[in-house]
Parts: C-alpha cells; sequence; structure tokens
C-alpha cells in the first residue's frame, strides 16, 4: 500500500526532535505526500511547547511545497487539569488535528491499567480529540484495549498504529504487537485507524514501513486507514467538527469573535 499523508510528526518545537516545521513539509513533499499533521509535543513534557505555539499555529502556512500541512499536536493525558489534557479547550478547538498520548513524567508512570484507561476514555470523549498515539505502549501505560477501542467507535478517535513502536532504538520498543492487537482489534470493531511515522526528524516524514508491514500482515488496506490521502484525512476532521483554521494558504479565520488567546 502507499499512504500519502502523515498525521504524525515532530519540530524542534517538541524540545527533542531536530526539524523544523519547514524541513518537515520539505521532506514530505520529496517524499510524494499530499499531507503532513505537525503535531509536537504538548507543554507537560520537558520542553515541550508552550500553549502559545499551538495557539499561534496561524502563522505557518497551511501549503507548502505544494504539500498540505496542518496544524496539530500530540498532547498529554494530564492528571492536573480541567479537560484532563495539557492543552485547554481553548486551543483544542483552534487546532487543525488533535492527538493525545501517553509519556513518560507526566504523571501517569505508575503502569495503572484502571487509572490509564480512565483518564483516556475521559479524553477520547472530549469533542476536540482526534487521535490516540501509540495505543500499544503496554509495558509504560498499560490500557484496556476493548474499552479503548470501544470508546474510539463511539467518538470516532482513530487509534494510531505508530511506525516508531516497531523500531529497536525506540523508547517503546517491544510495544509494537500490542499495537498491531489494537489496530487488529479497531479494525474488528469498525473504529478508525491512523499509520503515523512519529517523525523526530525530517528525514523520517512519510517512512512508516514497519507498520505498514503490520498492517499487512493483519489484512488492514489502504481502505482501512484514514491516512491515505489528504482528502480522507480532511474528510475525517470536517465529519467531527467545523475546523476554523483548516484553510489553505496561511490565512485564517479567528476561531470565536472575541477570543483572547489563552
Ligand atoms: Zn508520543
Ligand atoms: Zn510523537
Amino acid at each position: 500500500m502507499r499512504l500519502l499523508a502523515d498525521l504524525h510528526t515532530h519540530t524542534i518545537a517538541s524540545g527533542h526532535a531536530y526539524s523544523t516545521f519547514t524541513e518537515n513539509a520539505q521532506a514530505a513533499a520529496s517524499r510524494g505526500l499530499e499531507l503532513i499533521a505537525i503535531t509536537d509535543h504538548g507543554p507537560s513534557i520537558p520542553q515541550g511547547a508552550h500553549a502559545w505555539y499551538f495557539w499561534n499555529l496561524k502563522a505557518a502556512p497551511s501549503v507548502l511545497d505544494g504539500v498540505r500541512v496542518i496544524k496539530g499536536c500530540e498532547a498529554n493525558i494530564s492528571d492536573e487539569t480541567e479537560n484532563g489534557i495539557d492543552l485547554s479547550d481553548v486551543v483544542l478547538e483552534a487546532l487543525d488535528f488533535v492527538a493525545v498520548g501517553f509519556h513518560p513524567t507526566t504523571g501517569f508512570d505508575q503502569q495503572d491499567r484502571v487509572r490509564n484507561t480512565e483518564a483516556l476514555l475521559r479524553a477520547m470523549a472530549n469533542p476536540f480529540v482526534d487521535m490516540v498515539t501509540h495505543p500499544g505502549n503496554e509495558h509504560e501505560f498499560p490500557l484496556d484495549l476493548e474499552a479503548v477501542v470501544a470508546a474510539a467507535c463511539e467518538h470516532r478517535v482513530i487509534l494510531e498504529l505508530n511506525d516508531h513502536s516497531f523500531a529497536p532504538s525506540s523508547a517503546r520498543a517491544g510495544s509494537g504487537d500490542r499495537e498491531s492487537e489494537f489496530a487488529a482489534a479497531a479494525r474488528d470493531a469498525g473504529a478508525p485507524v491512523a499509520i503515523g511515522s512519529d517523525a523526530h526528524y525530517a528525514l523520517h516524514v512519510g517512512r512508516f514501513d514497519a507498520a505498514v508491514a503490520a498492517a499487512e500482515a493483519l489484512g488492514i488496506t489502504e481502505d482501512g486507514l484514514v491516512n491515505r490521502n489528504a482528502a480522507s484525512v480532511i474528510d475525517f476532521l470536517l465529519a467531527k467538527r467545523e475546523r476554523p483554521r483548516l484553510d489553505v494558504g496561511g490565512t485564517w479565520v479567528w476561531p470565536k469573535v472575541g477570543t483572547e488567546a489563552p
């Protein structure tokens, strides 16, 4: 299969990634991708981007080198905020795409499956949340697979099949099998699935051979993946809710008249 969209890429704004917004878009163009999402880490991980970074993504172009660039985040599940996510709903609503996931040092390092699942289900019920990143990280952040898949169906939240989870060098090394279990269960239940590179350097953008091989081994085809091309991504997102800034050319519309920056 050939996938033309990558919904999970990081830039230097994540603090531990090494390419820029522009370099990621250029890399996507050179690989023939139609669309990428810029999904930098939320503020609760060390050197994660500040809320203002996400708020001001309007300043960056929506199309670069012919690649549609959607402005997103990989926010953290949080037990310290009102909405259970480390970015406010005001910021999430203004983004084109909202991914959430568990990461070390953000309050969930106890490997408590029940607590993790409750916190994630709460986030998935938030209408601004579009995708759960690397749900198969069983060793660090165990989850109740059936409950998460059911919530993904109910709220139309994508469960990611994360390419980096298959890499031996990954912090999540060894979680590929569990990642595949989530993808298979999601497919069987009719929940949306997407493959993401989780690139922390531009040359990884749009490269997801390991995750594609895992999907093919499960019998998942392009038609079963949200990120097959730009149109399939945008159709999915707009079916969920209005995206005030999902626009072309770097111009944008203020989400609500009178809204102040957080
Ligand atoms: Zn992540
Ligand atoms: Zn990531």
